[in-house]
């Protein structure tokens, strides 16, 4: 009785035929055009001000997935407001944010760290007093076995216990990933600013992240360990991870990033690849114009 019965009423396919024809010569070009880069975080006008003081100005950006994108700006420009409001460390006052398609605006950062859009943070003054194994360990959100319940219950046990193992065998190709393994034992407050930094971010993996968000992560960092932390990032997106890094070197950031944001004044003022940016006088203006 209904229309829906008629079978399949499949839509003429929406490539032109001229491009068809054109991509029959290569599989793997045809793939990389049918499917758009997907955008894991859209940015939406947002705004934040604190007191008098407005920080972000209605700003609008987007990342695409597997890339390493800069955002970029002088001091004041509104970098760390902007990556506060996204991880839900500020509400913003106006504007939205988007994650893998659904709104996350003033979600809690657990919800939003859940949903695998994750912040590395500092290793708080109680994490300084434990082993870097042990600040590991308790990364969130992978605290399977915390639940008492699953403890004390006869059978769930041997889950646990399971995940227990799983879980030292993650803490442990990580450390190893980021070569602090030799650490583990070292309380987390004997590192130096470098090591630490390298801890903040494989205990940000440890959440099972799809998306990675970083602000100033290679302050005080030593030249060979900030080279370290840039290798893994870029080894990441290659397991198609995505980073945001929010830095003041512009330099650092031309090197590493395919894609730039420049914020200034709490508003997005340029946005395009290093090459695209560098020659944006603009930014140049926003740079060299006395606000640093
Ligand atoms: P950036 O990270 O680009 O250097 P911020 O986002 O930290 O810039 O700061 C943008 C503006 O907002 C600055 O003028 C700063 O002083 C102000 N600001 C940032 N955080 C706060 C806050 N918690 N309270 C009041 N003003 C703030
Ligand atoms: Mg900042």
């Amino acid at each position: 009785m209904s229309d829906a019965d008629d079978g399949p009423e499949q839509p003429v396919a929406a490539t032109p035929p001229e491009e068809l024809a054109e991509t029959q010569d290569s599989g793997t070009e045809r793939a990389a055009r049918e499917t758009p880069p997907s955008i894991p975080l859209r940015v939406r006008n947002l705004r934040k001000r604190f007191g008098g003081i407005t920080a972000v100005d209605g700003a609008s950006f987007e990342v695409e997935a597997g890339s390493v994108t800069g955002l970029i700006g002088p001091n004041g420009a509104g970098k760390s407001t902007t990556f506060n409001c996204i991880t839900g460390v500020h509400e913003p006052d106006g504007g939205a944010v988007y994650f893998d398609g659904e709104e996350i605006t003033g979600l809690s950062p657990p919800e939003i760290a859940n949903r695998g859009l994750v912040r590395t943070f500092q290793i708080a003054r109680e994490l300084e007093e434990m082993s870097v194994l042990e600040n590991m360990m308790l990364a969130p959100p992978h605290q399977r076995g915390e639940k008492l319940v699953n403890a004390v219950t006869p059978g769930l046990r041997d889950d646990v216990i399971e995940q227990e193992i799983e879980l030292r065998e993650a803490v442990w190709e990580t450390l190893e990933l980021f070569e602090i393994d030799h650490l583990a034992e070292e309380y987390a407050g004997n590192l130096s600013g470098g090591q630490r930094k390298l801890l903040e971010l494989a205990r940000a993996l440890m959440a099972d992240p799809e998306m990675l968000l970083l602000d100033e992560p290679f302050a005080g960092v030593n030249p060979t360990l900030e080279e370290k932390l840039l290798d893994r990032i870029h080894d990441l997106t290659e397991q198609g991870y995505t980073f945001l890094l929010v830095e003041h070197d512009m330099d650092l950031i031309m090197q590493n990033c395919e894609h730039v944001i420049v914020m200034h004044q709490g508003n997005v003022l340029a946005s395009g690849t290093p090459a695209e940016i560098r020659d944006d006088e603009r930014v140049v203006e926003a740079y060299l114009g006395g606000e640093v």
